[in-house]
């Protein structure tokens, strides 16, 4: 990344890109309280009602700005359409969509691969085609769904809403995610594996989870647990309760 470059990241991103490169367990707690009245300050800067000086903000409405137009987390996306002839045409009447995250509204117990598959999933429409190569042959079976056109995200973030929340089933992420995705006229066969989660816990607490970066063991923090300092877990969900729902999901590319 060029200086051009990084003079365009928010400052927000650039703080990101910074807390990245820090080695983990070597911050201090002065450290991490700048790192966190910095961040405040520059959310404040940016929108003075979203993010007021004191009192709550939203976590989901921090992480869609600090994150938003984070090249690792930003795909572009555009709506493309295949006629019988199976010749996909992009919908050059619409503005491609850059994405930074995808938000996802789950029944409580359905199943985050499908709702992420139903993004990317081909629909039947009734709509005459444009234009097919078949002619006079053409059995007018048109379909529609969206086509990536930049690359895929090394990063999918996924942020979950919930509909109709069922307590009594625990919810559980899964760990690796198969995904086949159009990209450009391809079908790419993807693989992501379970990276970050931010649960939403009792209805107004956060616990943080990631996968620690050389031993691949789950870190976990809770501000109110262990006067602060991350503990490891051996599953995603362990000491969990079920009113604990995943908020926002980090799944990293597999390169094969
Ligand atoms: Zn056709």
């Amino acid at each position: 990344m060029d200086i051009h470059s990084l003079a365009r990241l928010r400052p927000t991103a650039f703080l990101l890109r910074e807390v990245v490169k820090m080695a983990w367990g070597q911050t201090t707690d002065t450290a991490r309280t700048s790192i966190r009245d910095f961040l405040c300050s520059k959310l404040f800067d940016a929108d003075r009602k979203m993010f007021p000086k004191r009192g709550f903000r939203s976590a989901l409405d921090v992480a869609i700005y600090t994150l938003q137009d984070t090249p690792q987390l930003t795909f572009t996306k555009l709506r493309a359409w295949t006629c019988c002839d199976d010749f996909l045409q992009l919908d050059e009447s619409r503005v491609p969509e850059i994405q930074s995250y995808l938000a996802i509204t789950l029944e409580r117990n359905a199943l985050l691969i499908d709702a992420i598959r139903h993004i990317f999933r081909v629909r039947k429409t009734v709509l005459s085609p444009r234009s097919c190569t078949r002619g006079q042959a053409c059995t007018q079976t048109l379909k529609y769904g969206y086509v990536i056109i930049d690359r895929p995200p090394p990063i999918l973030t996924i942020f979950c809403y919930y509909r109709k929340p069922d307590f009594q089933t625990r919810f559980k992420l899964p760990i690796v995610l198969q995904l086949a995705i159009p990209v450009h006229g391809l079908t790419e066969e993807l693989e992501y594996r379970l990276t970050g989660c931010v649960f939403f816990c009792n209805g107004n607490h956060y616990i943080l989870r990631w996968m620690g970066r050389t031993d691949g063991r789950i870190l976990s923090f809770d501000g109110l647990k262990n006067g602060g300092h991350p503990t490891f877990v051996t599953t995603w969900e362990e000491s969990l309760g079920r009113e604990s729902m995943p908020h926002m999901v980090f799944y990293q590319i597999q390169y094969k």
